[in-house]
């Protein structure tokens, strides 16, 4: 089985500590694709995609997921989003020479939030604080100022590729339902991090969760679950899009088709345009009007 992009849940056994592994390829050049991006945006961005899909896995909800910083500075705008079922798209806006620039100054004066949108349900935010020097202990330290959950994350980035591990400790008091001890948790945990801590970039972007599992704790029971596929996918529609063109009011759209023979709407994410004509335009305001007064006629 082509293991790039995928997700593997695991859990050590007899321990507290549960893992998430996630690498991805042709998801992540899709989105590196859609835009000319200069390599410290494809390095942040490659990092955000592996954390989304491993947060998003440790969820049990339907909906969206999203990873989001915007900024004034260097960065104006990095954002991934992350379905349940592992549909995922991204972009990023930026201004000024980044050349060189790290995670600390290309996100210097931005703000980095968690936002979980369920299908049903309330929208839930969570702000990460941007106090450490790389994308995974920001999020470390995220997880165990709002969660209590000590966690680690590695994250990496390369050759087309991005690649993700992270190690947790399972929340709802799991330690006392399987018996394990502060002092015997405490001893796993370090005994797994120490461990994961060895992993190389190179290794991490270049092997399958069986064989980095294996190497890594081969003298362990390590229980892995399913492999979830993730993929490109982007949720724009010629729909949504009218939706913001209708804001504008029927009067200001037809001046501009005055001028030009579409309207073309493109979306930042997929950069599919999408074109809406003279016709589209009464077709809008007709179905709008409809929907708004209620009337059937
Ligand atoms: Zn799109």
């Amino acid at each position: 089985m082509n293991y790039h992009d995928t997700s593997r849940r695991f859990m050590i056994d007899n321990s507290a500590i549960r893992g998430e592994w996630c690498l991805l390829e042709s998801t992540y050049q899709t989105v590196i694709a859609k835009h000319n991006y200069p390599l410290e945006i494809q390095g942040l961005l490659g990092e955000m995609m592996a954390a989304a899909v491993m947060l998003s896995s440790t969820l049990k909800f339907e909906g969206r997921f999203t990873l989001q910083a915007r900024g004034e500075g260097p960065i104006q705008l990095a954002t991934v989003e992350c379905t349940h079922d592992k549909h995922l798209r991204s972009v990023a806006r930026w201004q000024g020479d980044i050349e060189g620039l790290g995670f600390n100054e290309l996100l210097q004066s931005a703000s980095l939030a968690i936002t979980i949108e369920p299908d049903k349900g309330e929208n839930y935010q969570g702000i990460v604080p941007l106090e450490h020097g790389n994308l995974s202990q920001c999020l470390e330290f995220y997880f165990q100022q709002s969660e209590q959950l000590d966690t680690r994350i590695w994250l990496h980035e390369g050759n087309g590729k991005a690649a993700g591990l992270m190690i947790q400790v399972m929340p709802f008091n799991s330690a006392d339902a399987l018996n394990v001890d502060d002092e015997a948790q405490a001893e796993d945990w370090q005994r797994v991090t120490t461990l994961a801590d060895t992993l190389t970039a190179e290794e991490h972007l270049a092997i399958s969760a069986e064989e980095l599992l294996h190497r890594l704790y081969h003298e362990e029971n390590v229980r892995m679950f399913d492999a979830e596929l993730i993929d490109f996918k982007c949720s724009c529609s010629k729909k949504k899009m009218s939706a913001a063109l209708v804001s504008l009011g029927k009067e200001e759209l037809l001046q501009i088709l005055e001028e030009q023979e579409q309207i073309n709407m493109n979306c930042e994410f997929c950069n599919t345009n999408h074109n809406f004509d003279k016709v589209d335009i009464h077709m809008l305001f007709e179905s709008s009007s409809a929907s708004n007064d209620g009337h059937t006629h």
